[in-house]
């Protein structure tokens, strides 16, 4: 396994709608890619991690979430393939931040309860419903791999300020 370089806010790649991919030319490269992809999530404490963020143009992500709420819950793990949000429904504003513009957080707002449809790791489709952090990781992943960042959806009276602060932030990444 292998900690895999994230690639940061500016670089064209996370710009890039990716487009899908067909899962049997992949399938081959999916154990090491998901290994390391998992591996370089954990170092960093993420919750999810798109392909582009580790400089490859697969419509492919990786989540980690806590099964439950309750302390040192085991992960669970989603490998969401060509994901497509089928539905979304209500409406919250809260706090969020990205691995690919580290140490900047910021208030968006998402859908609290969505339907996604995807191809997972076994190339097995699932349409699967979300709530809470599930439902933020798969909007946040999804808004990835169509080349948008969490900071696109602040508030735009925010913008100048995240501005400032994404410059400032900036000569601290690698
Ligand atoms: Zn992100």
């Amino acid at each position: 396994m292998a900690i895999l370089r994230i690639t940061k806010y500016g670089e064209p790649i996370l710009r890039q709608k990716l487009k899908p991919v067909n899962y049997a030319d992949i399938a081959p490269k999916l154990p090491k890619l998901l290994a390391d992809m998992e591996e370089t999530c954990l170092a960093v404490h993420g919750v999810g991690l798109a392909a582009n963020q580790i400089g490859l143009d697969y419509r492919l992500a990786l989540i980690l979430i806590p099964q439950s709420d309750e302390e040192n819950a085991p992960l669970k793990r989603y490998v969401i393939i060509n994901p497509v949000i089928l539905s979304k429904r209500g409406e919250k504003l809260e706090e969020e931040g990205c691995l690919s513009l580290p140490g900047l957080w910021a208030d968006v707002k998402r859908a609290t309860d969505v339907t996604i449809k995807y191809i997972d790791e076994n190339g097995v489709e699932q349409v699967k419903r979300a709530r809470g952090l599930l439902a933020k990781a798969f909007q946040h992943e999804v808004d990835h791999l169509d080349g948008k960042l969490f900071v696109d959806l602040v508030d735009p009276k925010l913008k100048p300020e995240v501005k400032k602060a994404i410059k400032k932030l900036r000569s601290n990444w690698d």
